[in-house]
């Protein structure tokens, strides 16, 4: 069949799309209490059941000799019963020999009723299917699934028999049969279910086509490769995680496109009031800054949205980047806002915007969830009638109730706490002005590159790849607790010399109470061991002014060593600090360490960063402190991080959503990923239109509706 555009062919297949698209409730049998269940699944229509795609799978297509048989095999064995009978042990239990002429097993029930007991009478044929394991009689099986055989002996199943994912009060058979309803469906009606990557595209990309893929995975042929099956790795499941991942990427760009279709503030570069601010820096702007504000500016001069994400290792000096932008939007008559992830990083942007833009006559603005009352009236006043400039903040900012003036760029920092639906909403900001803010993303996460093409294939990239000069690299070195004492002494020595230190103490549990309870008892016995030194705490159950408090005292030198947890990850600088403790890092996932690394190192002089571990450390913990001591460079620790641990944990994929897909696995498909990028734009090439239906398939009508927001 030749190809023709996805427009032209729906038409033809409108009757049983809407078939596909019906209910559960459709099927027979299923009523209220079972569409229920299955919605546990996020299964709703018939076309998600055959989207429900086994676990793993079992062979019960041909009977296995008994003496084949090893421990911890699942199979069908047939047999005659040689003898049965109640035996006690431990646990009362119903054993039935059985024997096929190659040798004899066990058939053990720990539950069994009287006529199941007489079932078994010496002679009766049986076929049983269940995983063999080592008993008291040698080779057993528990609760073997069975049936006694008359004189005709029925087929073995014709293919290799899925196991779902399934739920409480839904048992396998029900969800199978279920899903064999949804199939014959489909095979009845093959165009029901259009294969939206079309058959040029397939061959290029060596694709099989969709309905042979289900059926492939419901019911795969018994010679098929039942392992690479249940790992996922058996073409069928490779094609089906392509198309998903390819529909994430699609539904990416087409936010991009959407949001790209408003209008935006075309900014002029604002050229005199960015020279006054350089002059007063103490510092030059590095190559790499340049070149990061050279791309924003050409974005930002545009009557599109700018969506672009600026990554740059931990102090590379992402802030000045964004103060710059923030300078074009307010030259060109616009507020500029910067929200952080936390309170505690948003208090240290909105001090160093206020010593930046105060000498250029630049109000700035404060707002958090914290902030309350007549403060907070007056603060949104201030935003909504323009005489606020430049905003700083948590999430509070972008929340329903504060309007501003004419919003013309939004600067996220440390985005991986920022998602699509998010920057969908900045639209409506904007829309005072009649425009749309521009956004701009900042993070010192360093994502590979493949992975960064799908995560972020919404966003432009520029990458701040060198640090300001004079930093001296930091060295780590990876103890022992049982050293603690002689730590203690490198921080006495260090605070003698002038020098300040950090002390961390990381995440106990998941519990943040326990935590910060853990910090308070470490100031203690610090300060116990430590009576010379002035010593301070900050954690996040902390007021916001105590912990300001606390962070002021140690940025002006008063304290020598402050007791944190790892609120203080992100974002805060105090260069005079050049000694950091971290407290049971294996904790911890490498890139927090480099971003709670990140915090020393920020002047002149030598620093060190100790990972203070608690013994006996597991393999993979040792290793991946290892790449702690051997390398500071962000890029390198992600790539590790990535191997050791997976892309999920890395991204902080919860979110980005790539984290919810139903079949792809980042990790697994990795070597998927590049070819994403191509896929979608020949997809896109062919037919413009081409994206939606994919987009509704895997993320459902909600992400396809994207467009209309
Ligand atoms: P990050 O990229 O981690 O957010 P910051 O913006 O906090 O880094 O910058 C880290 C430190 O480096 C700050 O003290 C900042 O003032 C300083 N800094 C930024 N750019 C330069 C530069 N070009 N030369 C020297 N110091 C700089
Ligand atoms: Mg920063």
């Amino acid at each position: 069949m030749p190809d023709t555009p996805y427009k032209d062919r729906k038409h033809a297949q409108g009757v049983h799309v809407s078939k596909l698209s019906s209910p559960v409730t459709a099927l027979k049998g299923v009523g209220e209490a079972l569409a229920l269940k299955l919605a546990r699944l996020k299964i709703a229509s018939i076309a998600d059941l055959l989207f429900h795609l086994p676990l793993r799978y079992q062979d019960r297509t041909r009977i296995t000799p008994i003496a084949t048989l090893r421990s911890g095999h699942e199979a069908v064995v047939e047999g005659e019963v040689a003898a049965a009978e109640v035996v006690r042990g431990r646990r009362r239990s119903l054993l039935v020999r059985l024997r096929d002429g190659s040798g004899i097993l066990s058939l053990r029930f720990f539950h069994f009723s009287p006529a199941q007991q007489q079932q078994f009478q010496p002679g009766v044929r049986v076929r049983a299917f269940g995983e063999a394991r080592a008993g008291a009689t040698g080779l057993e099986i528990y609760h073997p699934e069975y049936r006694l055989l008359g004189h005709n002996e029925p087929p073995v199943e014709d293919h290799l028999t899925p196991i779902y994912p399934t739920t409480e009060g839904l048992n396998q058979a029900r969800l199978r049969a279920l899903i064999d309803q949804a199939m014959e469906i489909l095979e009845s009606a093959p165009d029901a279910l259009p294969d939206h990557i079309p058959e040029h595209l397939r061959q290029r990309f060596s694709l099989p086509p969709l309905l042979e893929c289900l059926k492939t995975l419901h019911h795969p042929p018994p010679d098929s490769d039942a392992e690479a099956l249940s790992q996922g790795l058996h073409p069928a499941s490779r094609r089906l995680a392509m198309e998903e991942l390819l529909a994430h990427q699609l539904s990416l760009r087409e936010v991009r496109l959407r949001i790209q279709h408003d209008g935006a503030p075309a900014l002029p570069s604002g050229r005199s009031l960015k020279t006054r601010f350089l002059a007063q820096l103490p510092f030059s702007l590095t190559t790499a800054q340049r070149r990061v504000l050279d791309e924003i500016g050409q974005d930002l001069a545009r009557p599109a949205p700018m969506l672009r994400l600026v990554q740059g290792d931990v102090g590379s000096g992402k802030t000045v980047v964004a103060a710059m932008a923030a300078l074009t939007a307010i030259a060109g008559d616009c507020q500029a806002a910067l929200m952080a992830p936390t309170e505690l990083l948003a208090e240290q942007h909105y001090r160093t915007f206020c010593s930046w833009f105060e000498p250029l006559d630049i109000d700035v603005a404060w707002l958090s969830g914290k902030l309350k009352g007549k403060a907070r009236l007056d603060t949104k006043a201030a935003i909504s009638d323009g005489r606020a400039r430049m905003i700083i903040g948590t999430h509070a900012i972008f929340q329903d109730d504060v309007s501003f003036q004419r919003l013309g760029l939004a600067i996220i920092d440390e985005q991986h706490r920022f998602g699509v639906h998010q920057r969908l909403s900045l639209r409506e900001k904007g829309e005072a002005g009649g425009l749309t803010p521009h956004q701009l993303v900042m993070t010192a996460t360093p994502i590979p590159r493949t992975l960064a093409m799908s995560a972020y294939a919404d966003l432009d990239v520029s990458v701040i790849d060198e640090l300001p000069p004079g930093r001296t690299p930091v060295t780590t070195a990876v103890i022992s607790d049982e050293r603690r004492p002689e730590v203690i002494r490198r921080i006495r020595a260090a605070c003698a010399e002038g020098r300040q230190a950090y002390w961390v103490c990381t995440l106990i549990e998941e519990s943040e109470v326990l935590t910060c309870q853990a910090a308070e008892v470490t100031r203690e016995d610090l300060a116990e061991a430590l009576p010379e030194l002035s010593i301070g705490l900050v954690h996040g159950r902390m007021k916001a002014s105590e912990k300001a408090e606390a962070m002021d005292a140690f940025k002006s030198g008063e304290l020598d060593l402050l007791v944190a947890t790892t609120v203080i990850e992100v974002g805060v600088d105090v260069p005079n600090a050049s000694l950091m403790i971290i407290e049971n890092p294996e904790r911890l996932g490498l890139s927090q360490l480099h971003q709670l690394r990140g915090r020393v190192g920020r002047g002149s002089t030598a620093s060190f960063c100790v990972l203070l571990y608690h013994p006996p450390l597991s393999q993979t913990s040792r290793q991946r402190l290892a790449v702690m001591r051997e390398t500071t460079d962000g890029f390198r620790i992600a790539e590790r991080d990535l191997e050791i641990r997976g892309p999920g944990e890395v991204l902080g994929t919860r979110q980005t959503g790539l984290a919810q897909m139903k079949i792809a696995d980042l990790e697994r498909d990795a070597d998927l990923l590049p070819r994403i990028t191509p896929l979608a734009d020949a997809l896109l090439a062919w037919d413009a239109n081409a994206g939606q239906p994919l987009i509704r398939r895997w993320l459902g009508e909600e992400a396809g509706r994207y467009g209309q927001v």
